[in-house]
């Protein structure tokens, strides 16, 4: 079985579109629909047909080209039933533990609620790659706007414990801005160190810095290393210290 493709584009201020391809049988999935126009002319680029919409959550950066791509393209959407509150109901509506088909290829669901409730994401095992949507960002992670510490570091717990060498697509370009916080928690992290400065190189050439890996997120995402930095954070918990990063990361002037 050919491995599917996926092209990567940036979109909007700093957000990411994906497409995901499978060769065999021609089957095209956008992984959210930050700009309707932008990805209809990708997939002409590309020379694809769009047969259905994935979103990870119903922020209007992530669903807001739904409704355009679907009058276009006659695109199934799949998705939480939270896109709804955009108004574009998803056609079949997924949560985690569902899994959904790109031709033959599977992608398990997995809900990493927390940014936004019901929000999800697509975990190709066999591919090796995740798309994350605004659950967890190279060195960060979403902001906590609908669920709790608990909820949230459950996701990224969920996301922490995929295969080291999984592909992260997450869906903006943070990474210098989460590097400056990353650095001021983990100063210590010679990994870290060492990462921030090849996102310093990767940026001024104005390349991406993702897809990045979940093992290399382990080794230097401060919100992954909560467990880490909690001593240094005066907290005994887990989720305290995850809770306190994300306060911390909130009021950040970096
Ligand atoms: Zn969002
Ligand atoms: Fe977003």
């Amino acid at each position: 079985m050919l491995a599917p493709l996926v092209r990567q584009f940036p979109c909007l201020d700093d957000n990411y579109a994906f497409l995901v391809h499978d060769p065999q049988t021609g089957e095209t999935a956008a992984i959210d629909t930050p700009d309707a126009d932008a990805i209809l002319k990708e997939l002409d680029a590309a020379g694809w047909r769009l047969s259905a919409i994935w979103n990870t959550h119903w922020h209007a950066d992530h669903a807001g080209g739904n409704a355009a791509l679907k009058a276009a393209t006659g695109a199934q959407i799949i998705g939480p039933a939270e896109i709804a509150r955009l108004g574009s109901a998803p056609d079949v509506i997924v949560a985690g533990g569902d899994h959904v088909l790109l031709g033959a290829h599977r992608a398990e669901v997995l809900a990493v609620g927390g940014h936004t409730l019901g929000h999800i994401a697509f975990h190709f095992r066999e591919a090796h790659m995740a798309f994350v949507g605004d659950a967890l960002f190279a060195l960060g992670c979403g902001r906590m706007f609908e669920g709790d510490p608990a909820q949230m570091w459950a996701s990224l717990e969920r996301l922490a414990a995929l295969p080291d060498d999984t592909a992260i697509y997450c869906a903006h370009e943070y990474t210098a801005a989460n590097a400056r916080f990353a650095l001021a928690m983990d100063a210590d992290n010679p990994t870290l160190q060492a990462r921030a400065e090849a996102i310093t190189k990767l940026r001024a050439l104005g390349l991406p810095t993702i897809p990045t890996r979940i093992g290399l997120e382990r080794a230097t995402n401060p919100f992954l290393r909560a467990p880490a930095l909690k001593a240094k954070l005066g907290v005994a918990q887990d989720v305290d210290a995850f809770a306190e990063l994300r306060r911390r990361k909130d009021h950040f002037k970096g």
